[in-house]
């Protein structure tokens, strides 16, 4: 029998859970766009926006999802003909590069598998073979939302400036903004972006550009930035319209408004803090069931893994089975698993990822483990024991 029926709880990563207030203040006639509060509230909005990123830099908002950021930090970086590097630990990093690719900038990747992460002396011997400036940007993700890649950001700054690169550091932190430290100013970052449906807890439809005065002034020498993706007017706008190149997206700004107070309520180190324990809990009660079965983290070492998502393996089919349990008879949908195999590689239905980004806290992971555990025994899975006693140690101490 399914016991599905309450309240559900989408664990992937991204879109992750959406706070009640965050909904009730979306839920509201339409505002008036050319004066009255939604003025303020918007640019009220953008020195938080900067404190979550960690910057004194500008924040650029578009009205789309993290591709749509990808291609708007491209088209203030390069033009067709110039060259990027990107660094790629997943799924994400190539998505990165094909979007380059198809807006005419020649890429060249240097990969780094699955599981693991970046690792910066390659980054500064492939720079090192070329002149300072042969690239215009270095692309890497901070989290790789597909393989749970953590990566040492202010390491690769570290190795462009040694290798004498003239290229902007550009990171994606769609899968780690308001979940894992990133310190945008102190890691040398010129420009990072992001999304709000993921740490910032917001309904999919608004994505960040965030940048520093270097990445503005190489800007303004490119030979054309198209329209649209412009960061320049959406950071110093003249009229309201200028934000968004058009109408606002209205309601989600009231819907980000509120995710934002609740991350300054809580402060940051706090949050940060959260998002370190609970995923902690998680490695505890994986390792406890690695133990006694077929379950495997991705990311062997705990300081390269993301505290907003991790991705795990079975024995194929077991991770697809143990999904459509979780979600058919718990009301728990755990994510897919993305990136690492073929679509037609029988292991494929061994990868799965938990997402905890975002508005979760001990409760939610408690259950979301006991979930797991209740699926094994249904589904007859090998496992270890103790992995629930493991977590919550782990809860326990704070
Ligand atoms: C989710 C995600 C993306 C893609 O964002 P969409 O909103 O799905 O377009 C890109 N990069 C990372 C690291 C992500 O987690």
């Amino acid at each position: 029998m399914s016991l599905a029926s309450g309240v559900e709880y989408l664990a992937i990563p991204g879109p992750s859970v959406m706070p009640d207030a965050v909904l009730r203040a979306m839920h509201r006639p339409a505002p008036n766009i050319y004066d009255g509060d939604l003025i303020d509230l918007t640019a009220n909005i953008i020195p938080r926006l900067k404190h979550v990123a960690q910057t004194d830099g500008y924040a650029a908002i578009y009205m789309c999802n993290g591709h749509g950021a990808w291609e708007a930090a491209l088209a203030n970086m390069a033009i067709r003909g110039d060259r990027v590097l990107v660094a790629a630990t997943g799924r994400f990093g190539h998505g990165w590069a094909e979007m380059a690719r198809r807006m005419g900038i020649e890429t060249d990747i240097v990969e780094f598998g699955n599981t693991s992460p970046i690792d910066a002396q390659q980054i500064q011997n492939h720079l090192g073979r070329h002149d300072p400036d042969y690239y215009r940007a270095v692309l890497i993700t901070h989290v790789d939302t597909s393989t749970s890649v953590k990566n040492d950001v202010a390491a690769v700054r570290q190795a462009m400036d040694q290798a004498k690169t003239s290229a902007l550091l550009a990171v994606d932190c769609i899968a780690s903004l308001g979940c894992d430290q990133f310190l945008m100013d102190a890691w040398g970052v010129d420009v990072m972006v992001a999304a709000c449906q993921k740490g910032l807890m917001v309904p999919p439809g608004l994505a960040f550009v965030f940048f520093n005065d270097r990445a503005a002034e190489r800007q303004r020498a490119l030979d054309y930035v198209s329209m649209y993706w412009d960061w320049a007017p959406r950071v110093a706008p003249e009229m309201f319209y200028q934000y968004f190149g058009g109408t606002a997206p209205t309601h989600h700004l009231y819907g980000l408004d509120v995710a934002l107070n609740l991350i300054m309520d809580e402060g940051l180190d706090n949050v940060f803090h959260r998002h370190a324990t609970l995923a902690r809990a998680i490695w505890a009660a994986c390792d406890a069931w690695a133990q006694g079965g077929a379950l495997r983290l991705n990311v062997a070492d705990p300081q390269h893994r993301s505290h907003a998502v991790t991705a795990l393996r079975l024995n194929a089919p077991d991770g697809t089975r143990l999904r459509n349990w979780t979600q058919s008879h718990a009301g728990l949908t755990l994510g897919i698993g993305l990136g690492m195999s073929t679509p037609t590689d029988p292991k494929g239905d061994g990868f799965f990822r938990f997402g905890h980004m975002g508005h979760v806290n001990a409760q939610m992971i408690m259950g979301l483990l006991g979930t797991v555990q209740a699926g094994f025994a249904a589904l007859d899975i090998d496992h270890g024991t103790a992995a629930i006693e493991a977590a919550a140690r782990i809860i326990a101490q704070g």
